[in-house]
């Protein structure tokens, strides 16, 4: 077994990738407007609820369509699951692994297409989609990896006369509701860390990327994996999901989405339903209000880089993306007028235009909430650059600077996911601190600094699940920056690290007196 490596992105600028690049463009567009079926148990099945899956870029393209379940259907799926995980959990941890590994080798083979399926259903950029492609290819290889470990002899401290053993078994039926704005890195990374430790799940994909989830399945099936052991059930949230997350049966729910969803989960999974006999899990990530503390002693240019690359990637719709700036009154002026400057050069356009730095967002609900939002700001703040709406036939905003920002405007408290930044000044770096903090969020944050003491002042004090100094507040890699959130952000269950793999498992302890 090689060690465990990031996928690398791939360099747009050789135009051997472009040309790349854009036959996968091109193929999947001859795809388009297909239907898609639920797969429960290897079986395929149409319904009369049909779900158009449409180009955020051009809401007359539409992406695909996908049958939707109902409760009957989410029931059969979970009977289904019930009954492959009495023989899946019995794979060895090996075979399981070799699932992923060969699910991982496929996807690398497809990676063009598979991102070229996001840019155009989920309106990310090419290099945003290359990322995700490479991060859901690293999710399983890392995953696998870590049921190998996990299935060693586990160090126990030795007692004479007793031969001591700690197994990690698997769970049971998990639910996994994931999100759409990773809509393959975050889905792969939820159904197959579960799988892989011999659990079996019915997923129950976002609405607006059911298309993405359904090419991942065909990637299993090609993998072999037995059928039953993941089970695609599109549907609405409130429907599906709540069924799923009510089942007497399932063991578990992995959830990646608003604060409010996860919320709700969270309870009714609390309540046991009549035949329940466990505690349910709940692995909830959820969003965020992530701040940018820039010092008065700091390399402004680096910050307004950070600043824009945080803020305005895939349009602000990641749960990491930077919505707030509290900068030093020192620099303040500065660094504002360096990162308006910069934002007034990104350019918006459809995802499939290698040229463009900001996409679409997601649909319409999501481009009405942060129009409103940005009308809430014009009352918050001092409009800078933005401001509405961007052209074109899609869900299009303009990248947003408001400054003067109250720390506790609206604003500067409710997630907004969308490209719209607010700036706060602050009279010292412990102000800074003191703004970054309240919030009731806890995802991530970025400290732009020289000075040593206010970094390691902020190591202790900044209570954010991930903390970067001296860079953008994205992009975290797996196996290299665990990923998870505090407070409202979530059960920081550190995606991507070596923690994760046991939020699905069980240990269990056999002790034999010789
Ligand atoms: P939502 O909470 O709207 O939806 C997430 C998932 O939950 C979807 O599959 C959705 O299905 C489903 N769902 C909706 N309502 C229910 C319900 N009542 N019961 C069960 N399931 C339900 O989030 P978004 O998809 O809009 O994703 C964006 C959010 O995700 C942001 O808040 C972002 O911060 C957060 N996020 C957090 C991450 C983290 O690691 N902390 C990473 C990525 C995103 P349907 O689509 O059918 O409604």
């Amino acid at each position: 077994m090689i060690e465990y490596r990031n996928e690398p992105f791939t360099d747009f600028s050789v135009e051997e990738n472009r040309k790349a690049f854009e036959a996968a463009l091109a193929k999947v567009r001859s795809e388009l407007g297909k239907e898609y079926d639920i797969i429960i148990g290897g079986e395929f099945i149409k319904t009369d609820r049909k779900l158009k899956s449409i180009n955020p870029s051009n809401v007359d393209e539409v992406i695909g369509v996908v049958n939707e379940a109902n409760e009957e259907l989410a029931e059969k799926a979970m009977q289904t699951a019930l009954k492959a995980f009495e023989s899946w959990k019995k794979y060895s941890p090996e075979a399981r692994a070799r699932v992923l590994f060969k699910a991982a080798a496929i996807l690398r083979r497809k990676k063009h297409e598979f991102s070229a399926w996001m840019v155009l259903e989920a309106g990310k950029s090419w290099p945003e989609a290359d990322a995700d492609t490479a991060e859901a290819i690293d999710f399983m290889e890392f995953y696998g990896r870590e049921m190998l470990r996990l299935s060693e002899r586990q160090p126990l401290t030795p007692l004479p006369g007793e031969d001591n053993n700690l197994y990690y078994i698997p769970l049971g039926v998990g639910a996994i509701i994931p999100p759409w704005n990773f809509p393959l890195a975050i889905m792969v990374g939820m159904t197959t860390s579960a799988i892989v430790a011999g659990n079996t799940v019915v997923v129950k994909p976002a609405s607006p990327t059911n298309v993405i989830a359904y090419k991942f399945m065909e990637i299993l099936m090609e993998a072999g994996l037995p059928a039953g052991v993941v089970n695609y059930v599109p549907g609405p949230g409130r429907e599906v999901g709540e069924y799923l997350v009510k089942h007497p049966k399932t063991r578990f729910i992995s959830f990646t989405g608003s604060k409010e969803v996860g919320l709700r989960i969270n309870e009714l999974a609390a309540k046991p339903q009549p035949g329940q006999k466990w505690l349910k899990r709940v692995v909830a990530e959820m969003g965020g209000k992530d701040a940018i503390v820039v010092d008065a002693d700091c390399d402004l240019d680096l910050a307004a880089d950070a600043i824009v690359k945080s803020a305005f990637g895939f349009s602000g719709q990641k749960c990491s993306a930077c919505s707030r700036v509290i900068a030093h009154e020192a620099i303040y002026d500065e660094l504002l007028s360096r990162v308006v400057e910069k934002t007034k050069k990104l350019k918006v356009g459809e995802a499939s235009d290698p040229t463009i730095d900001l996409g679409p967002v997601i649909d319409d609900k999501a481009y009405n909430k942060i129009l409103e939002y940005i009308e809430i700001g014009k009352g918050e703040g001092r409009l800078m650059t933005g401001g509405g709406k961007a052209e074109g036939n899609g869900y299009f905003i303009q990248p947003t600077i408001f400054a003067d920002v109250a720390p506790t405007a609206r604003i500067s408290q409710e997630e907004i996911f969308g490209p719209v930044v607010a700036f706060t000044k602050a009279k010292s770096f412990d102000e800074a601190l003191e703004f970054a903090n309240n919030t009731e969020f806890g995802l991530t944050g970025a400290v732009i600094s020289r000075n040593r003491a206010h970094l390691e002042k902020a190591r202790e004090e900044f209570h954010v699940g991930n903390l970067y100094f001296n860079r953008k507040c994205t992009g975290a890699l797996v196996g290299v920056h665990p990923f998870g959130g505090f407070n409202m952000s979530g059960t920081d269950s550190k995606a991507g690290g070596r923690d994760y793999l046991l939020l699905f498992t069980q240990a269990k302890l056999v002790s034999e007196a010789f």
